[in-house]
């Protein structure tokens, strides 16, 4: 595998950082996980944009760079079709000696690399996944910058664990309020009576690009929209269920905590939203 870092494309085994690094030191940092369709990334700008803001809410410049072109070479090099590109940029290494909190001079360390797809069978594509209820909370706005894309992802991996521990294929984390968030990885929409529903920006939740393309499509295919606070029994009353992320797309959810959704079939909205995600993922690549 070939890496990009800091200007240079280098074997994946000669791709070293700093320890001292900040990301490393203090996660520092933020990072984004690009779709690639067909050899080419899937919604970049949307991606950019987020990163520009991740930058700007945890006080760190962006490096100016044609950002576009050092994907596209990423790609090639690898040659990928269907894949992630990951794109990790840090506060960089300070040098040996300086005190802590000094911002270093050595500027942002930048990494890009690609990852493969999560994997789901065709069955969880098909049916759905099962996802459970986690104790891990979603940190509420107040308390750091959520919406920010950063390197601070401890919160969610432990929630995926203990996911991965009950054999689901995500944990859903409420808000500290007792209210629905998101998994660990990815977003969380609900469907009744032909409203879509997800937690609105405001319970601390990750403004996902899939979220966002859902949410614009929804209308012209039908379908109501809703974004606010809900409570987690609403889930039960829920006729269909599903989660959206870059690297899974649309994802139908089968059961939480066993509990199944009814109208989950092959011709539920789930699979329609899907079938105009595809549709607008190929159209990405041309
Ligand atoms: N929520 C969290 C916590 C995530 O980590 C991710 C993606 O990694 C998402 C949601 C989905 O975001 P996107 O659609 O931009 O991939």
């Amino acid at each position: 595998m070939w890496v990009y870092l800091n200007d240079r494309i280098v074997q994946a085994n000669r791709a070293r950082v700093s320890v001292f690094d900040r990301g490393y030191l203090y996660g520092e940092g933020v990072f984004e996980t690009v779709r690639i369709h067909d050899g080419r990334p899937a919604w970049l700008e949307r991606h950019l944009a987020r990163l520009a803001d991740s930058c700007r809410q945890i006080r760190m410049p962006v490096p100016e760079k044609n950002w576009p072109a050092i994907v596209q070479r990423v790609i090639d090099k690898n040659r990928v079709d269907h894949a992630l590109i990951r794109l990790t940029l840090s506060r960089g290494p300070a040098s040996p000696g300086t005190r802590e909190f000094t911002i270093p001079d050595a500027g942002p360390t930048v990494v890009l690399f690609p990852r493969p797809l999560p994997h789901v069978t065709r069955s969880q594509r098909r049916k759905g996944v099962g996802i459970t209820f986690v104790t891990v909370r979603r940190p509420s706005l107040r308390s750091y910058a959520a919406h920010a894309k950063t390197l601070n992802y401890l919160n969610n991996l432990l929630a995926k664990r203990e996911a991965e521990e009950r054999s689901a294929f995500e944990g859903l984390m409420l808000t500290t309020g007792g209210h629905l968030a998101e998994c660990s990885m990815s977003n969380l929409f609900f469907i009744r009576d032909k409203t879509l529903y997800t937690p609105s920006l405001a319970c601390g939740v990750l403004p996902g690009i899939t979220r966002g393309v859902v949410l614009e499509m929804a209308p012209t295919l039908g379908l109501q929209t809703r974004e606010g606070r809900y409570r987690p029994e609403v889930l039960y009353e829920a006729d269909e269920c599903f989660l959206t992320s870059s690297g899974v797309g649309i994802l139908p959810v089968a059961t939480i905590d066993g509990h199944p959704f009814p109208k989950q079939t092959s011709r539920s909205w789930v699979a329609t939203l899907h079938t105009r995600y595809e549709h607008l993922l190929r159209a990405q690549s041309r």
